[in-house]
């Protein structure tokens, strides 16, 4: 007869039997890697039997690196971080997950690297929400026409170089000419939009960093921006994926039906930190020593920008990304890839800089592709042929410099020109709502100006606007609703202002 104990014995045993019977003992293989060597940017590892393209590996320190060119034998992998901890045989693990970045509203008023750890001294961003770094572009199908402006504040651009929402209008220009200037303009004016921004930092200094953040504060716009910076001194492959990951924290936006702007600032280091990372891998370079695939990570960068559909929610991400030309050549490997990729471009001019016509933007040589059907109607009673003008006056001032003869049609142009000139004159981050710019514009085209010399012209202008907003405000309501500028309004807009600038700057008050 079986005792209690013989019987507990014996199930017990059963089990143990059955365990051992289940367990396969395994040599995981698959997983093991080690690191063969490792430059400053890439390391070359060798094990994996198989490891997914793009897919995250974690070094012995924890850094974090993408498998980039995988071989059979060996897989150079971008290390996303500093290498000086990585060394030769130490161990790989595979993370099964591709890189990519936390996203959400916790990231608005944040300044994050591309993996989206803090960088100011913040807590990391709490968002259960990630999305990959590398996303595809919304297909054809989903996107709808740019119809929407998005307003810079920036008279030159609003008037002659209109963007719209969903437009990828490139920013191009030498070194020192107002790059960053503008787009930072075009975040502030977003102050009333609900447009939310994305400031991407890649390959810069941290004291260029440190001034844009300082400009968003100041004007109060961090908390609707978000802020991604790869500096110059982080590693290539961090500097790499920085667009990317940005742009993912945008799209998070986009999809939830709200409009989003994002600068990169700039793609030419970007392409310095892609050619870098590619010679590290060994792939054969092309011209400029850039790989082949050059224009294509910029293009599959910027196709992600769009207008989708409103039955997709109606969301936008408006790119304006950012190119350094050399001595104003804007024939350049780089350069001419992105004008080719984008919508169109606006070009600063270290000649307008020297001579301090501020922002540099020279009008003849930029363009806009799509945003001309986004401009409020009224744009185009008062600016319509501001850049046939434009481009007629620079002509005659050459010719006027060689002291020839001219008649009276041409001293007019010549005249207003200067004055329309210099009304375009504005400085940094004084941004102008769209009644002030309707009216100044066409104070300096109808000759408002012409009797104002052209030193007092800035001051003017802001007299003109005043006038106009007291005394037409019903009309500038108007043309912000949509409506064209009808004759008799822009004749009474024209009074209003003439009779401004008739009485002295302080008349009123000695009166
Ligand atoms: P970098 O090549 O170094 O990136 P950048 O082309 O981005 O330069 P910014 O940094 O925007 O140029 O501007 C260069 C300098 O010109 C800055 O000191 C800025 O304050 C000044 N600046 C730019 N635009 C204006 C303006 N409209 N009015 C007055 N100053 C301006
Ligand atoms: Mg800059």
């Amino acid at each position: 007869m079986k005792t209690v104990e013989d019987l507990l014995r014996q199930e017990y045993f059963e089990q143990f039997e059955q365990l051992v019977a289940d367990t396969r003992p395994t040599l995981d293989i698959a997983n093991l890697a080690r690191v063969l060597d490792v430059t400053n940017g890439v390391a070359q590892i060798t094990g994996f039997s198989s490891l997914g393209a793009d897919e995250l590996v974690t070094f012995a320190d924890g850094t974090l690196g993408m498998a980039s060119n995988i071989g059979a034998q060996r897989t150079g992998v971008i290390v996303l971080g500093a290498t000086d901890r990585i060394f030769p045989g130490d161990r790989v693990t595979r993370t099964g997950r591709v890189a990519e970045t936390p996203v959400g509203k916790a990231l608005l008023g944040r300044v994050v690297d591309p993996l989206g750890r803090p960088l100011d001294r913040g807590m990391p961003p709490r968002t259960d929400e990630h999305l990959p770094v590398e996303r595809p572009a919304p297909p054809i199908i989903h996107r709808a026409p740019v119809t929407t402006p998005l307003q810079t504040g920036i008279k030159a651009i609003d008037a002659a170089i209109p963007i719209g929402r969903g437009q990828r209008e490139l920013i191009l220009g030498d070194r020192q000419t107002g790059k960053t200037s503008i787009a930072l303009g075009a975040i502030l004016n977003q102050r009333d939009t609900g447009v939310i921004s994305i400031y991407c930092a890649i390959g810069q200094r941290a004291s260029g960093v440190a001034r844009v953040i300082q400009e968003l504060r100041a004007h109060g716009a961090l908390e609707r921006t978000i802020v991604v910076v790869a500096g110059g001194q982080e590693a290539p492959g961090l500097q790499f994926i920085a667009p990317y990951a940005a742009t993912s924290m945008a799209e998070y936006f986009m999809q939830q039906g709200r409009d989003t702007l994002i600068v990169y600032d700039d793609l030419t280091r970007h392409a310095r930190a892609y050619r870098e990372l590619s010679l590290l891998l060994r792939r054969p370079p092309g011209r400029e020593a850039y790989p082949g695939d050059i224009f294509h990570i910029h293009a599959r960068l910027l196709e992600r920008a769009t207008q989708l559909r409103s039955d997709l929610g109606g969301g936008s991400l408006t790119a304006l990304p950012i190119i350094e030309t050399q001595a104003r050549n804007i024939s350049d490997y780089i350069p001419t890839n992105l004008i080719s990729i984008t919508d169109g471009q606006i070009y600063v001019s270290s000649r307008l800089f020297d001579k301090g016509q501020l922002p540099a933007v020279d009008i003849g040589a930029s363009v806009s592709r799509v945003g001309g059907r986004t401009q409020l109607p009224a744009y185009r009673t008062v600016a319509g042929d501001l850049r046939l003008f434009y481009a007629q006056y620079e002509e005659l001032e050459t010719f006027a410099r060689f002291g020839t003869q001219t008649d009276t049609a041409t001293q007019t142009t010549l005249t207003r020109g200067r004055r329309v000139r210099a009304a375009l004159r504005q400085n940094e981050f004084d941004l102008l709502d769209v009644p002030s710019q309707i009216a100044i514009l066409l104070a300096a085209t109808t000759g408002v100006l012409d009797h104002i010399p052209v030193d007092q012209v800035a001051d003017a202008v802001r007299r003109a606007a005043d006038a106009a907003r007291t005394a037409c405000a019903p009309i500038l309501q108007s043309i912000l609703d949509g409506d064209p500028l009808k004759p008799l309004e822009r004749d009474r807009l024209v009074q209003a202002m003439t009779e401004a600038l008739q009485t002295p700057p302080h008349g009123k008050d000695a009166g």
